[in-house]
Order: C-alpha cells, then structure tokens, then sequence
C-alpha cells in the first residue's frame, strides 16, 4: 500500500510504500476510493490546537508522527479477518471513523465520538490518506447503495457533524425558526439536512453576502447579515420574536455574542463551530432563562446511518465538491489551507 503521511508539522506529505495489512479477527481492510479533505486535517497537519483559552499541540496528547490523515472514507472491502460475517470483498462501504474503546459507558451508551480513549481513524489511527485502511469491526461499515460515492464520502465528517447539531435541535415544528449560523460548508450541509427532514423556516446569518446568497439557493427561508451592531437586533426581527434554537456552525467569540441574547427563555445554542474564542456567562440569565449551550461533535455511529438512510431517500441535496486526484494531495491540502476551496474536496484514487 502506500500512504502519503506528515512526518513533521507544516511540512509536505510524504508519500510512503507499506506492506498492506491483512486483517485478523474481526478487522476489514477497505481500499480508499475516496476520501474528504476537512479542515481538521490542516488542524491535525499543522500540529496545533487553539482551544479559545490556550494551544494545544499534538504531541502533547499523544499523537505521534509520522500521521496518516484523512477521515472521510470510502472505498470497497479489499480483504476480511476470518470472524467476518456481514461484509463480502469488493463490495462498497463508507466507513465510520470515529472509533471509540468500545467497553467505557459512552461507548455502550452508543456514543463512541465522545469516548475519552477514543481513537478515530485518521487522527490516532491511519487513516484515508493511505490506500487502505484497517477498520477494527465490519460494523463500522455502511452501504451507501447508489449515492454518488465522492459525496457519501463527505457524510462521514462535515454530513455526521451538521446531522448530529440537528438531532440535538429535535423535536422541532416544521415551521418553527431554527437559526443556522454560518454559511460555509458545515452550514450549507446544515441548510439541506433541515430541508431533507422538512423543515421550513430556517434564517440563516452570516458576514458575507455571497455566501448567504449561497444559503438561499440551497434552501434558507431568511438572510441576515451579520456585520455592524445590533446583530442580535436583525436575529430577533427576521425570526419575528427571540428563537429557542440557533445552531452555530462558527461559534466563535463574535457569534456566540451575538446569538447569547437573541435567546427567547428556554432557548437554546448548539455548538459546533471550532474557531476558537471564548464567552462570559451571566449565570443568572442562564438560570432564570431555563438556557443551554450544548456543544456538538461529529456523531454516532447511529447517526451516520440514518443520515445515509436519508440521503438514500433520494430528498437531501448535494453540497458542491471538487474531485482531486489523490496524487495532488499536497496542492489540495495547501489550496484548503489559503481558503481557496468551494466545496469540498475528495481525494480521488480513480482519477489522474
Ligand atoms: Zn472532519
Ligand atoms: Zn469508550
């Protein structure tokens, strides 16, 4: 196999050849066909995370180079360890990454994503960076039918997060507001999972005009743009009252600011975002306003199939990609960097 790793922070991905494993037990190794480039990849290739208060390096929980990055993976089931019932070779699957010990509480509550040991593929396991990849359990294996393989890619990362941030927002009317902060990729899927579900008053708030511009297109109800004062102001007045639900696919500093008093009593923010930045809580609002901020992490394993079962309904848009072949993947990853992406970009082996 070969696998294009970091072997140090900001530097070039190097492209390695490797004996291809083979699996034992219950283990399936999947041939990458395809694979989403997300921004957690620039996080993890540069080394550092800024977690609003401080920075944090890699090194320091643990992640050792050199790093096999990449976690929206698809691919067929190139080979299966001798406990394998449910999957054949060479059929197709999108692969769950976010693998967690399997026997803590979380784990067994079904919600791996959050276990404290866990060890996501692409991050503190190889990932879709290489030409295979080594999956522990055939169940964290989904058949995605007919889905255009390169978008059902895009469901294991920026798809899983945005589905999971709305489940959380559920149960909801049709026609109550639910406002989705941030236009960027994260949000967009957002815009088209609401509309999938049914859901027919989403207001959308963003800086840039083109991009809510963008939100409209795929879906939103109602613009506001989220320059000069009284933002809170324009949130209350395009929902038509103070909102029980917005959903931060930002969350930063400004945002969280900004949305914190557009609240009606109940209210709530789901928070996704990974800019950084932090915010003052008056406890008392919280308190008396019955609030929560509840942030939000990729998803279940659970999540992830019924958010494929949805798009297999045939009813959830596609968000824009870009094919790249995966040769190019220091280009691509440098174009991500700069912010020269519309879109997604999957990494392609099929195509040069
Ligand atoms: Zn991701
Ligand atoms: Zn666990």
């Amino acid at each position: 196999m070969r696998s294009w790793q970091v072997f140090q922070a900001s530097e070039v991905l190097r492209e390695v050849e490797e004996t291809t494993p083979r699996p034992v037990g219950g283990e399936v190794v999947v041939s990458v066909s395809h694979c989403g480039l997300c921004h957690s990849d620039i996080t993890l290739w540069k080394g550092v995370f800024d977690m609003g208060d401080k920075k944090v390096s890699i090194d320091s929980i643990g992640m050792k180079h050199p790093l096999t990055l990449g976690h929206e993976i698809l691919g067929t089931v190139a080979a299966i360890g001798p406990d394998v019932t449910d999957v054949k070779v060479g059929e197709r699957r999108l692969v769950y990454p976010w693998l967690g010990c399997g026997e803590c509480e979380t784990c067994r509550a079904g919600r791996e994503n959050l276990c404290m040991q866990g060890r996501p593929l692409g991050m503190r396991r190889p990932g879709g960076f290489g030409s295979h990849v080594v999956v522990p359990a055939s169940r964290y294996l989904i058949d995605t039918g007919d889905l255009d393989p390169a978008l059902a890619a895009t469901y294991a990362c920026s798809g899983l997060t945005a589905y999971s941030a709305i489940a959380k927002a559920m149960p909801a009317r049709s026609d109550e507001a639910i406002v989705v902060v941030g236009a960027g990729g994260l949000g967009l899927s957002g815009i088209v999972i609401l509309k999938a579900l049914g859901h027919e008053n989403i207001v959308v708030v963003d800086v840039s005009e083109e991009k809510l511009k963008t939100a409209m297109g795929a879906g939103a109800h109602k613009a506001v743009l989220s320059t000069g004062e009284d933002v809170t102001k324009k949130i209350v007045d395009a929902v038509g009252r103070p909102v029980r639900t917005i959903i931060d696919f930002v969350n930063n500093s400004e945002t969280v600011a900004f949305s914190f008093p557009a609240l009606a009593r109940g209210g709530r923010i789901i928070m996704v975002g990974m800019f950084g930045g932090q915010f003052t809580i008056p406890t008392m609002r919280m308190a008396q306003g019955g609030l929560s901020l509840i942030g939000s992490i990729t998803g279940s394993l659970q999540e992830l199939r019924d958010l494929v079962d949805l798009a297999r309904t045939g009813r959830l848009a596609a968000i824009p990609y870009e094919a790249v072949p995966k040769s190019e993947i220091n280009d691509a990853m440098a174009r991500l960097h700069k912010g020269a992406v519309k879109g997604r970009i999957v990494l392609q082996e099929d195509i040069a």
